[in-house]
């Protein structure tokens, strides 16, 4: 069984005073029942790993292939590590989009955050146009296969429909149920039995109101929630409904 995780991306929002929302979700989190992450931006990294104390993991959105050296604006996982983080998120559309990245670079960061240790979030997922072509699972497919890593001790998958992600849209259950089942499937071909405790997350639209469905879906171990994510009560609700 994979362990439950629920991981919030802060995208690029938050100044040192919205830190003020680590320590209300802090006090309104269950105390076991799941796993629980907040991916701040870059420069908020170290400051809410000190503060936020042991309930609440602290991760990085993206980080560069190489170790360190000549990558100007970049982060290395190393300096991820250094600021307190214990896993990033690597692949979202959002970066694929504005930045080109493909399941070839995706794999190449993901293995570097691995070597040192952190856990790589793995995004993929479909666009509208693929979904509306029946393309769906064919597109995930080939993205997965393209851009795990290597160590399924330290690897997360999340799927995330492009069309989904901060639009109040969200797939239909059976929907989902098939993009998880295929993940599972393709991560046992390719780990054996070590896939079972690899954690698939939903994304995209992820709200309290829906929460509990999203999480009663098969082979749904927990979501990765963006918007609501930036509000402790909010996410503090999300977290309610999966612990
Ligand atoms: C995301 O960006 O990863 C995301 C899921 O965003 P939202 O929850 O706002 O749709």
């Amino acid at each position: 069984m994979a362990r439950k995780l629920a991981a919030g991306n802060w995208k690029m929002n938050g100044l040192a005073a919205d830190l003020a929302e680590i320590d209300r979700l802090g006090a309104m989190l269950p105390d076991s029942g799941c796993d629980v992450l907040i991916c701040p931006p870059a420069t908020l990294v170290a400051r809410m790993a000190e503060r936020a104390g042991a309930r609440i993991l602290v991760g990085g959105q993206d980080c560069h292939a190489a170790s360190s050296g000549a990558h100007t604006g970049d982060i290395s996982a190393a300096m991820l590590r250094d600021a307190g983080a214990s896993h990033v998120i690597l692949g979202h559309s959002e970066r694929r989009a504005d930045h080109a990245e493909t399941d070839a670079a995706v794999r190449s960061k993901a293995l570097a955050a691995q070597a040192e240790g952190l856990v790589a979030i793995v995004c993929v997922g479909e666009t509208e146009a693929q979904r509306d072509a029946g393309r769906a699972v064919e597109v995930i497919a080939s993205q997965l296969e393209g851009a795990l890593p290597d160590d399924p001790a330290l690897l997360v998958i999340a799927y995330e429909p492009v069309w989904a992600i901060g639009t109040g849209r969200t797939p239909t259950e059976a929907e989902v149920a098939q993009v998880h089942s295929m993940m599972r499937a393709t991560l046992a071909r390719r780990f054996g039995a070590a896939a079972d405790g690899v954690p698939l997350l939903y994304g995209g639209s992820v709200k309290p109101a829906n929460a509990a469905q999203i999480f009663a879906i098969a082979d749904v171990d927990g979501a990765l929630v963006g918007g609501a994510s930036l509000k402790a009560d909010e996410f503090g609700a999300i977290v309610s409904a999966l612990a």
